[in-house]
Parts: structure tokens; sequence; C-alpha cells
């Protein structure tokens, strides 16, 4: 990754590329074994379907479901939709959903959707550290709450929900809990059996498989209204021809995940600290976003004082990270997951996620230490800020 003159790839949770092992397996499904997975009356659907069979089963060994509960999906997003607008048609008693106020869109949009269709969603609010607590969920349940849905992993901070507890007390309550996993999936253990998760989403472009593709984990017995009618594929969860080639490439991120897991987790977590220690100690007037301990590995987000946000990103130029904010149509707005964790707007516009992965080196971090601190050393002389 930091062969050539591109800037070194700092922004793994925005997407990874496919990992090399990946393509090789997905390229014979393009071509020589291009069948349909639905065809049943001759050999090229039968090698379709044996190869999403096993794509199936490595994904639900990854998080320790069982094949039979996998509904292959576009990715995260439409996984997201079909859990939580699926789950709420499908309940005949409850209109009451809770989640945070730090969920991707894909979630926070869905609920707003569902609101409009009679939804009451309850939004929970973090501490400062970007973690809700059991007893706010617990506090926030009702009876005619449908469905929690909380975030395994935050995508701009990194925070780890608590999952477990949150899952033992829906299913003692008899509520469905869904989780978007969508950037723990691959980085972090996860059992879904452990977790008593009803509902998982995950995307295959996050854990260097292609994009547009992902799945969502539908627990045994679980009931979702198909938010699209066609050939009643994936037990009439999911209707559309499968993409083969994308679901096998999914598969095989899975099982790379799977053996790799703890040797990349020591890995990144030990470069993340490295990068993350040196920015903190060396830069006065910087500070970490998020629960520093309960956190995926590789993601580390920091706010810049004295400096201005947009300046800041665009003299970033060896680097590619993500921003603190986000342009709407209008206007650069700061991030409403830092906002949601009290950051002031100033350091929320100067706040950077850097988020490493399995191509990012020792050489790497070391070179993106030196520029970050050169960039906002200048940047602060500047403006009279020099330390
Ligand atoms: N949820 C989370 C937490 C994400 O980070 C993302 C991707 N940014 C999504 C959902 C959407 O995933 P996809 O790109 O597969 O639709």
């Amino acid at each position: 990754m930091s062969s050539s003159n591109r800037p070194i790839y700092l922004d793994y949770n925005a997407t990874t590329p496919v990992d090399p092992l990946v393509l090789e397996a997905m390229l014979p499904w393009f071509t020589e074994q291009f069948g349909n997975a639905a065809s049943r009356t001759h050999l090229y659907g039968w090698e379709a379907a044996d190869a999403v069979t096993k794509a199936r089963k490595q994904v639900a060994k990854l998080i320790g479901a069982g094949e039979k509960e996998i509904v292959f999906t576009s990715g995260a997003t439409e996984s997201n939709n079909l859990a939580l607008k699926g789950a709420f048609e499908a309940s005949t008693n409850g209109k009451h959903i809770i989640t945070i106020a730090t969920e991707h869109k894909a979630v926070l949009d869905t609920c707003q959707h569902l609101e409009a269709l009679g939804a009451e969603v309850t939004y929970l609010m973090p501490t400062a550290d970007g973690l809700v607590s059991l007893e706010q969920v617990q506090a926030a349940m009702r009876p005619d709450t449908l469905l929690v849905s909380v975030m395994y992993a935050n995508n701009e901070i990194g925070v780890i929900q608590p999952i477990a507890d949150i899952g033992r007390l829906c299913r003692e309550r008899g509520i469905l809990f869904h989780t978007d996993a969508t950037q723990a999936v691959g980085k972090i253990v996860m059992q879904v059996v452990f977790d008593h998760v009803d509902l998982l989403s995950l995307s295959a472009h996050k854990l260097y498989g292609p994009k547009g593709v992902g799945a969502l984990y539908v627990r045994r017995g679980v009931k979702l209204t198909a938010q699209q009618d066609g050939g009643r594929h994936e037990r009439g969860n999911r209707s559309g021809t499968l993409n083969v080639p994308g679901i096998v490439g999914l598969g095989k991120a899975c099982q790379l995940a799977y053996v790799n897991m703890e040797e990349e987790h020591q890995r990144l977590a030990y470069l993340r600290d490295r990068l993350e220690k040196k920015i903190l100690e060396t830069l006065p007037n910087t500070y970490l976003n998020g629960n520093p301990t309960h956190r995926l590995p590789q993601t580390t987000n920091i706010s810049f004082g004295q400096v201005d946000g947009e300046e800041l990103l665009m003299s970033f130029n060896r680097i590619a990270v993500s921003s603190g904010s986000a342009c709407t149509s209008a206007s650069v707005e700061p991030s409403f997951v830092l906002k949601a964790l009290g950051v002031p707007d100033e350091l929320a516009y100067a706040s950077v996620r850097f988020s490493l992965g399995r191509f990012t080196t020792e050489e790497d971090v070391e070179a993106a230490i030196q520029h970050v601190q050169k960039v906002v050393e200048r940047l602060r002389a500047a403006v009279g800020h020099s330390m």
C-alpha cells in the first residue's frame, strides 16, 4: 500500500481492498463457472449452488451461526433495512424500537422511515465515551418494544457496545435484538449464541471482500417480512438471483478472517497504539475520542485543538484518512457521532479517524506519525499557536 506515491491508506473502516486470495477465489465464478445458483437442472447451477453453500458455511462459522441462518444481501445497508423493516412489518403486537443516536445512517434513516409508518423509536444517547449502558436500554424498554438495535462497534470511533449484556436482557424480555456488526465482524471474536443476537448485519467490503455483498444473520425461528418480492430466494427472505462471485468472495474473506484474526488483532492493536500514543504525546491539545479500552483494535479517532478542521484535512496529503465532519448538501457539518459524545464543534471539525488494516505496515505508521506531527505543527505555527 505504501510502495507508490499515493497517500498511505489509513481508512480501512471506510472500505478495504479485496485480499488477493479472495479475488483468486472469486474469479472462476465470473467466467467458466457462471451458473445461476437457483438452476436445479444442470451442472452449472449445481456448481454455483455448492459454492454458495460453502460460502454460507464460512460466513456462519465466523459468527458462530448455523448455515441456514445466513441470508445473503447486497451489503450491510440492505441487511439493516431488512432486519428493521422486516421485523417491524412482521410484528403483530409491538411498534416500539430502541436504538442509539450514534448508529450508522443505514439504521437511523431506516428508523426514521419506520416512524413515518407508525413506529415509535427511542434514540439512546451514549455517554461521553460513546458507550450505552445496560441500564439505559432497560429503562427504555416498554411492553410494546419489539426490537432493540445496537451496533456492535462504531464506525467512527470504534467503541464496542456491551452486546452480550443487551442481548441477554432482550432475550429475557422476549424482545428481538439486532446488531449492526459491519465494523466488528472479522476484527473481533463474536458468537451470535453467546451474544443472544437475533439479527446481525455484516458486509464483505469491510473485511477484504468485494463491495456490494453482505449478509444478515437471522436466528432460526425469527420471522421477517421480505422487502423484495420475487423468486423467494434465501428461504423467502430476499428474492433476487444470488451474486455468486460476490458471495464466494464474502465466504473466502470470512474464512481468512477466522484464520488470521488473532494475529491480525495483535499486530494492528500494536500499530494503532503506537500511532495514537505518538500523536497524543508529542502534540499538545490533542484528544482521543471514545472509550480507550472497549474498542476495535485498528481504529483511533483524534481531535486536534488549535487548528482549522478543513485546513487540517486538506493539508494531510500524504495520508488517506477520514474526517470528523461530513458534507451535507449545503454545508460541512461536524460528525453527528462526535456531537452526540459532546465533542465541541470546533474540535469535531478538526477530528480525524485513522483506521488501519491488513496491509498497513510499520513503515506506513511511522511515516503517518511524522506527517501528522509536521502538518499540525506547521498549521499551528502559522496562526501563532506554536508550542
Ligand atoms: N453499518 C456500518 C456500521 C458501516 O460502517 C457501514 C459502512 N460504512 C454500513 C453499515 C453500510 O454498509 P454497506 O456499505 O455494506 O452498505
